[in-house]
């Protein structure tokens, strides 16, 4: 176990050895980082290395108001070395879209799931290539799980958020009453989605479709979860 001596960032002691461990870590944690890349390990804390606590603070941690500051025994700390929160969610991982079969509609920090998940998404997308559907992907889970608002859910690399279909083929938002939502189209990727082992429910509000459960807000995106 790594110990920190003292604390580093806004208002810390930043004594060399700590800073250096601080921005060690941040670095093993780069990969979940977006927008910060790498930063010196040089013990001195620049301007870089306080950006990058931040946006770890931010993104990782989750804090609302994070105060760039790493200490001892706190919470960023426990998730720079990875004793809080990586455990349950090591195995996350990203969905990117390189394909142009489907494509994400939400930022990529938003697109971590399980494997399995992953592949969930990556077969049906795969699946429906012959019929001519791109699908639309959005939310899925943060790099290390946990909230997402506005989501009650989205917290362990299960659910997916998925766009309906349209007519016109166009990579935009449509819900279930716009004259430009195809049922059809629609009903191919729920039918391709329960053709999934891993599929465990569809929500969405289109009560023509067999197979998906209405819910609250489910007319303009699928909800689709898959099983742990
Ligand atoms: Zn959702």
């Amino acid at each position: 176990m790594y110990r920190l001596g003292g604390s580093v960032g806004q208002g810390g002691r930043n004594a060399h050895d700590d800073v250096q461990l601080v921005q060690i870590h941040l670095n093993k944690n780069a990969h979940l980082v977006t927008e910060i890349g790498r930063v010196p390990e040089d013990g001195i804390l620049d301007e870089r290395t306080q950006r990058a606590i931040l946006a770890f603070q931010r993104q990782i941690v989750r804090l609302s108001s994070p105060d760039g500051r790493v200490d001892p025994h706190g919470r960023t700390w426990r998730m720079l070395v990875g004793d809080q929160g990586h455990a349950s969610t090591s195995a996350f991982v990203q969905l990117m879209a390189e394909n142009s079969n489907f494509y994400l509609y939400e930022k990529i920090d938003r697109t971590w799931g399980t494997p399995a998940t992953i592949d969930s998404i990556r077969n049906m997308a795969a699946a429906l290539i012959p019929a001519g559907i791109t699908v639309g992907v959005g939310d899925i889970s943060f790099a290390n799980g946990g909230r997402m608002p506005p989501h009650g859910s989205h917290r362990r690399g299960l659910d997916v958020d998925i766009r309906p279909q349209r007519k016109d083929g166009a990579r935009s938002p449509v819900n279930i009453h716009d004259p430009n939502y195809s049922h059809e189209r629609t009903k191919l990727v729920v039918e391709t989605l329960q053709k999934d082992p891993n599929l465990h429910l569809i929500l969405f509000n289109d009560q023509k479709i067999e197979g998906v459960r209405f819910y609250e807000g489910h007319h303009n995106h699928l909800h689709v979860r898959f099983k742990e």
